[in-house]
């Protein structure tokens, strides 16, 4: 490809590439000076699992994502409701910049330790009504981020409809109480409101390296759309993951297939080298 249109956008090729579905052989133009990846890491990176505690990180992703971190010179940042230090456990000992528990937490380079809290933990008697609801059945798993709570149900999904219900019963007796609720994949979040991933994102692409690069945002769930819809805002692109979301440039079928176009991005980097 001539120069000037490889320069015209960075962006443009891979949405090119993705919507033509031909993940496993890119012709990838872009420009890794030029670019900062954001990665949700559940249902994106790794496939999901019937708890967060069984999913398995391949062991060729941790090298994958250090190598693109170096070559990105740091603009690669994982954006995930997970939180900081269950991110680590998961990559040990790769530790990367994040943007943890939706929003709440923040590190912005790989080496810094501070983590930034972005909202006060959640109050522990909000805490035990959701506790509760996860008592409604063995199959419902409750998880404490500190940040937010989840009720993972994919071991009773049959529950669905009545945690969801419950939780509309907390919210209607607390009206007060500054929470989200975050459906997701057979699993019902609630968080603090007045920070997202959006909001995470946002404030990472204020700060060094990431400001100034074109961002491309993968995720597939509920949650990535505050991201998918920030970054025009950017002219970043966004990319889901197993569907085609609402506003995204492109998708890709499955973690797999993301994984296998983040090597990509390494081999095209060494054949131009
Ligand atoms: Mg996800």
């Amino acid at each position: 490809m001539d120069r000037r249109v490889m320069e015209k956008s960075a962006v443009r090729a891979v949405d090119g590439i993705l919507d033509n579905m031909l993940v496993a052989s890119l012709d990838t133009t872009l420009e890794l000076d030029r670019i900062a990846l954001l990665l949700d890491i559940d249902g994106t990176l790794v496939e999901l699992a019937p708890t967060p505690r069984d999913v398995i990180v391949p062991p060729h992703l941790g090298p994958t994502l250090e190598a693109l971190y170096e070559r990105l010179d740091g603009a690669l940042a994982l954006v995930s409701g997970r939180g900081l230090t269950d991110i680590d456990v998961m990559f040990a000992p790769l530790q990367l910049p994040a943007v943890g528990g939706h929003g709440a937490e923040m590190r912005l380079s790989a080496d810094s330790e501070a983590v930034a809290a972005r909202a006060p933990p959640m109050d522990n008697d909000l805490k035990r009504r959701f506790i509760a609801i996860a008592q409604l059945d063995p199959g419902i798993l409750y998880e404490d981020k500190g940040y937010s709570v989840a009720l993972h149900y994919r071991l009773a999904p049959q529950c669905e409809r009545a945690i969801y219900a419950a939780v509309s019963a907390v919210r209607a007796d607390l009206p007060q109480a500054p929470i989200d609720v975050l459906p997701g994949k057979f699993v019902c979040e609630i968080k603090h409101a007045g920070f997202t991933k959006a909001t995470g994102v946002r404030e990472l692409m204020g700060c060094a390296p990431f400001k100034g690069r074109q961002p491309l945002f993968i995720g597939d769930d509920v949650t990535d759309e505050s991201v998918f819809a920030i970054m025009p805002s950017f002219h970043g692109a966004s990319f889901s993951v197993g569907r085609r979301a609402h506003g995204v440039d492109g998708y890709f079928a499955n973690p797999k297939d993301v994984r296998a176009w983040l090597r990509h991005l390494l081999d095209e980097e060494a054949m131009v080298r």
